[in-house]
């Protein structure tokens, strides 16, 4: 079933959709830097004026933003708009170091709610919907995105929040939710409860998910799929370029759709800010062209990622992104080796493990640790002290293989390890911490 929020858009020919980003990426060049001191200055720095600036094939001329120019800026150093003309305020997590805060007039949340109204499109959603927001309300930007999108689709709205795992069901079952918006780890959560409540996805109505705001593997989407009996689908975003939505999943469930008629991507290697051909993995640049209160040009996510323009199943052309495989940031060198949560994550469930687990890395006399402990269900639980010792060697073993370091694996009893209800902390590095 194709079905599409904005048809024009989402099914663009190419030519028109680089015609559209030209103009909308040259007014918004000139909009900085005439309003925006802060990046005038650094478009200066580099010898670089809006007449420059003629068409996308220019993008790669301006200078890059960067995380610490946002905390250089804080708050208004970037803002584009008056205050008077400004309806909101938004603020990042702030899982690395200090918030950061964005601003959004009528336009700006209007662009954002018809992303999220695109997404539930995609994912299925119409105005016959029940639609149940268990994503973070307030500051952060997921409650606030679906919600709005959802009111755009006129589905029926029930802005539950996170949180109150029980209720979160019980209001599902009473008023028939259709569609969940939350965390991966969050909807997990919820599955899990499902089943411990002793219900199973035949005593709910939902039939899709919208999950994002973290790094969830293909593994955990199955997890998901199966404790709801629904179809899970991707959606990403962050706060700076506006909140989800900035690209989203359709129904061949294979990368997320960039929403590139306000958001032109590109990927960068992160060590020289080359531009990347299409297909190689890098660092992931967005530049919002349309956007007025914050329009971050060429700002750098350090989300890792690679871009595909393949012909999509759905028939949008909209350029598409693969999973990011984490952030930068989240990349652990162990013992000198590359290694991504994600990678683990992908082993435990593979083995039959939930994604209930804790990474530790640590540094003892010069050496790193990693320890990984790990959720043991009630059906895997046993008294037997060789039975935990032989599951843990052969996990211990498969982790090494994909990883090529031995962890130490610990398995834990049931519902030992703290769950999530927004974004999950699965990765305590102590290194950093004696820093
Ligand atoms: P926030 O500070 O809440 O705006 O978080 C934005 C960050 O969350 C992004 O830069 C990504 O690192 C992460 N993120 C958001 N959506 C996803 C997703 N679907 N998959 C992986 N990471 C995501
Ligand atoms: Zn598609």
């Amino acid at each position: 079933m194709a079905h599409y929020w904005h048809e024009d858009i989402e099914c663009m020919s190419r030519e028109d959709m680089r015609k559209l980003q030209s103009e909308r990426l040259v007014a918004q060049v000139k909009h900085v830097y005439e309003h925006v001191p802060y990046y005038r200055a650094k478009m200066d720095e580099k010898g670089v004026t809006p007449d420059d600036i003629q068409s996308v094939d220019d993008l790669h001329k301006l200078p890059f933003l960067s995380k610490a120019d946002l905390r250089e800026a804080y708050p208004y150093g970037l803002l584009a708009k008056p205050l008077s003309e400004c309806v909101r305020i938004h603020s990042t997590s702030g899982t690395t170091g200090k918030r950061v805060v964005a601003f959004y007039t009528q336009h700006d949340v209007d662009l954002w709610e018809d992303c999220c109204a695109r997404a539930i499109t995609a994912a299925g959603g119409t105005d016959e919907d029940v639609l149940q927001v268990a994503y973070g309300y307030g500051l952060f930007t997921g409650g606030a995105g679906l919600h709005g999108g959802s009111h755009k689709v006129g589905c029926l709205t029930l802005p539950m929040s996170s949180g109150n795992t029980e209720r979160q069901i019980q209001f599902m079952r009473d008023l028939g939710s259709t569609i969940l918006c939350c965390t991966p780890s969050y909807a997990a959560y919820i599955g899990e409860t499902l089943h411990d409540m002793g219900l199973t996805p035949d005593d709910i109505k939902l039939k899709a998910g919208i999950f994002g705001a973290e790094p969830w593997t293909e593994e955990m989407r199955r997890t998901i799929e199966q404790s709801l009996g629904i179809k899970a689908y991707d959606i990403f975003g962050l706060t700076e370029i506006s909140g989800p939505g900035v690209a989203f999943e359709c129904s061949e469930q294979s990368g997320m759709h960039i929403n590139e008629d306000h958001f032109i991507p590109e990927i960068i290697d992160p060590e020289t800010g080359e531009v990347l051909p299409e297909g190689e993995i890098g660092e992931l640049v967005f530049t919002a062209i349309d956007k007025e209160a914050f329009p971050m040009l060429r700002y750098r996510t350090r989300d890792l990622c690679k871009l595909t323009r393949e012909k999509c199943g759905c028939g949008r052309t909209l350029i598409k992104m693969c999973k990011p495989m984490g952030r930068s940031d989240d990349m652990m060198i162990i013992r000198g080796v590359n290694v991504f949560p994600s990678q683990i994550e992908t082993v435990l469930i593979e083995q039959g493990y939930t994604p209930n687990y804790l990474i530790e890395v640590d540094r003892k006399n010069n050496t790193d640790t990693l320890d990984i402990s790990v959720e043991l269900t009630a059906e895997q639980f046993s008294d037997k002290m060789k039975d935990v010792q032989d599951r843990e060697r052969s996990l211990a073993a498969a982790i090494k293989t994909m990883l090529g370091i031995s962890p130490k694996v610990h398995l834990v009893s049931p519902k030992t390890i703290t769950r999530s209800e927004g974004k999950a902390v699965r990765v305590i590095d102590r290194r950093k911490l004696h820093d």
